[in-house]
């Protein structure tokens, strides 16, 4: 494969947000997008993550409206051209759902969004797929537009295929042990041209045996790139879940507190080797990362 040189530009979107009739935005979102690249990832909040591949475009937890008062926002401006499918959000295939909660799943935006935009599917677990039935989404959108992921962990995988994306989910418990024991945290691994597959693994577990336990899984493809939860750099324990487990060729730490500097004093050095995803519109191109890990 040659060598693609890459010429970064800087495209400034500065929107009116137009989400929910509210207009109190002013923020400016710098995207920086290379010119060659037909493969790349976006944040866009919290656990927020565009994936462009060619004409292929996946939204893992775009739509949510809390923070917490601890994690990154959409903000609304992204929002806002998300909502209107604006360039480069337009034509999105899939958005993907991880788990119902407020930091990554809003019922009332993903109704909008799908309102607003008439062909993009849903791929979300069942519990997230039960509030969009109760805030009103239609018996047509929910049969033909909607895949509710219901599984146990330890499951095997479902295949869910749409147009000529393949996704493959399994269920891996939500971190914080017992407190979070009944929400069904849904980790995608999607399938792009070129055998290349990227994971998203929601809110996932410190814990090893879990993962341990969906080995085979792991072991069946590539693992691209892997967009995981910061809390799994903190220490060997934790990481051997990215490095024992899933051996992915390339991770991208998301949902990362927006106090950085906080982070820093809890982590000490352990954030200080990974990729982090920490402001809205960074991209990475994914054609570069690929050419990198195969020049190892
Ligand atoms: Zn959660």
């Amino acid at each position: 494969m040659s060598i693609i040189r890459i010429i970064a530009v800087t495209i400034t979107v500065l929107l009116a947000s137009s989400c929910n009739g509210q207009s109190t935005d002013s923020e400016t979102v710098e995207t920086t997008i290379s010119q060659n690249s037909e493969r790349y990832a976006q944040y866009l909040g919290n656990a927020g993550v565009m994936i462009r591949d060619g004409e292929t475009k996946l939204l893992f937890d775009p739509l949510f409206e809390q923070n917490f008062h601890i994690y990154q926002k959409v903000p609304s401006s992204l929002q806002g051209a998300m909502m209107a499918g604006l360039p480069p959000y337009d034509d999105v295939d899939v958005l993907l759902v991880s788990h119902a909660h407020g930091d990554h799943f809003s019922a009332d935006l993903v109704l909008s969004y799908m309102r607003k935009n008439p062909t993009v599917k849903l791929v979300a677990p069942k519990q997230a797929v039960d509030k969009l039935i109760r805030v009103g989404i239609s018996e047509t959108d929910l049969a033909t537009r909607v895949t509710a992921i219901d599984q146990q962990t330890a499951d095997k995988a479902i295949t869910v295929q749409i147009g000529s994306i393949l996704i493959e989910a399994i269920t891996i418990p939500h971190s914080g042990g017992q407190r979070f024991a009944d929400v069904r945290n849904t980790v995608y691994r999607v399938h792009l041209q070129n055998s290349y597959q990227v994971i998203h693994l929601g809110d996932a577990t410190t814990q090893n045996p879990p993962f341990a336990e969906q080995q085979t899984f792991w072991d069946q493809q590539s693992n691209d790139l892997l967009l995981t939860p910061y809390w799994l750099f903190k220490n060997s324990q934790r990481q051997a879940n990215i490095d024992t487990h899933i051996r992915p060729h390339r991770s991208i730490g998301i949902h990362v507190p927006t106090a950085l500097s906080d982070l820093k004093k809890r982590y000490g050095n352990a954030l200080d080797e990974v990729d982090l995803f920490t402001k809205p519109g960074e991209t990475r191109d994914l054609d570069v990362l690929e050419s990198t890990t195969q020049e190892k």
